[in-house]
């Protein structure tokens, strides 16, 4: 049995264990980040080119933590020279814009709203009806998924992180100075666990008896050609719906945890009914969309209860789930969280 020795182990390189491991590359201690497939992998939750970047949200809480999220994504593309936020504006249209529009006042972030009838001349890309009203926020935009995923290793390897890619590990367990991660033929052994494993995180913390209360669904999104890159778009209503630019694609939009309950180890399809009603609502919205969805994939949400995320310390083990399907905006954030739970 070959022995891997760290201060730290960090289990899943998803955008979460990248971003731990970049933080933790400038703290002096030693780490081993053990991935089951190779990084950029499209089986979890971190695939495609872009995620939803925005600070509108009804909780004040994630408002400034999405603000000092935007801060460290723009330090980090200074620091690589890459830029991996693009800021496009974005609408909230629904439900709860009002509570959106009182938590980003309560902290200082601009916004406006905007009547259906005034839309068609600033922003032709989108359609409201003319006595609907919509939250226009400034600073919203897409996150650059899977090159942030990319850039994020590449620091931290750059820096000393070592990489076990397809390397599975099948169970925790403590020892008198931190914890064992057991992998076939293989131990890693660190001071601290870090478990940003994703979908697969309740069963791998169960094996050293750290309850996670998660419920990973399978999600749909659909691609689709359109003739000028709209602002982002977040429709909340039941499920909640939301369309972003995609770099290379067009237009990606999704319906927000309307997935089946899922095993992440087992190969996904796509929910044709949710395609469609995509497809549909892609019609109403965006007028210079194709509404014939040029391609469609899935994508693993890891859900808990209320959508709040879990970042905790139980003993050496340190847990990093924070999804729900809107954790990625974070990650930065997340990664520095993760990485102080660790150092302690
Ligand atoms: C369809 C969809 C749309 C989304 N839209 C947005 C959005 O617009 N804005 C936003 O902010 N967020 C969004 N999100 C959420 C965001 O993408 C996720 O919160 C984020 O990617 C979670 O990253 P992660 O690293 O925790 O998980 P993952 O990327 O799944 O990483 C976990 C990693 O752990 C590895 N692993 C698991 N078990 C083991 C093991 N036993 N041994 C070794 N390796 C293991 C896996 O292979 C994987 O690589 C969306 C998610 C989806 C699915």
């Amino acid at each position: 049995m070959k022995v891997f020795e760290s201060d730290v182990v960090i289990v899943g390189a998803g955008i979460m264990g990248a971003a731990t491991a970049r933080t933790l590359s400038r703290s002096g201690l030693t780490v081993n980040v053990v991935e089951q497939f190779e990084p950029g992998h499209t089986n979890g939750s971190s695939h495609g080119t872009s995620r939803i970047f925005r600070l509108s949200y009804p909780d004040t809480l994630y408002v400034s933590m999405a603000q000092e999220a935007l801060s460290l994504w723009r330090a980090a593309g200074e620091e690589t020279g890459e830029s991996l936020v693009v800021t496009t504006g974005g609408f909230d249209a629904g439900e709860q814009i009002e509570a959106n529009a009182d938590a980003l006042g309560q902290c200082g972030a601009s916004f406006e709203m905007v009547k259906g009838a005034d839309v068609g001349d600033r922003w032709p890309q989108i359609r409201l009806a003319p006595d609907e009203t919509a939250l226009w926020q400034p600073d919203a935009g897409v996150t650059l998924a899977d090159r942030a995923l990319e850039v994020f290793l590449r620091v931290a390897m750059h820096a000393g992180v070592r990489l076990h890619s397809n390397t599975r590990v099948e169970s925790l367990e403590l020892s008198e100075d931190g914890v064992e991660a057991h992998a076939k033929e293989k131990t890693f052994h660190g001071g601290v666990a870090i478990v940003t494993s994703g979908g697969w995180s309740a069963p791998l913390l169960a094996t050293a008896g750290v309850t996670l209360d998660v419920k990973p669904t399978r999600e749909t999104v659909s691609y689709f050609a359109i003739q000028e890159s709209p602002p982002t778009f977040v429709e909340w209503s039941n499920p909640s719906i939301y369309a972003l630019p995609a770099p290379g694609f067009g237009l990606k939009a999704g319906e927000h945890i309307a997935g089946p309950t899922t095993d992440p180890d087992r190969p996904g399809e796509v929910n044709l009914e949710s395609v469609e009603r995509i497809s549909a609502w892609v019609a109403d919205r965006f007028p210079g969309a194709d509404p014939t969805p040029a391609s469609a994939e899935t994508c693993i949400y890891t859900n808990t209860p209320d959508e709040h995320f879990v970042l905790e310390r139980h003993g050496p083990i340190v847990v990093g789930s924070p999804c729900s399907g809107h954790g990625f905006k974070f990650a930065p954030l997340i990664g520095k969280r993760l990485a102080e739970l660790a150092i302690g």
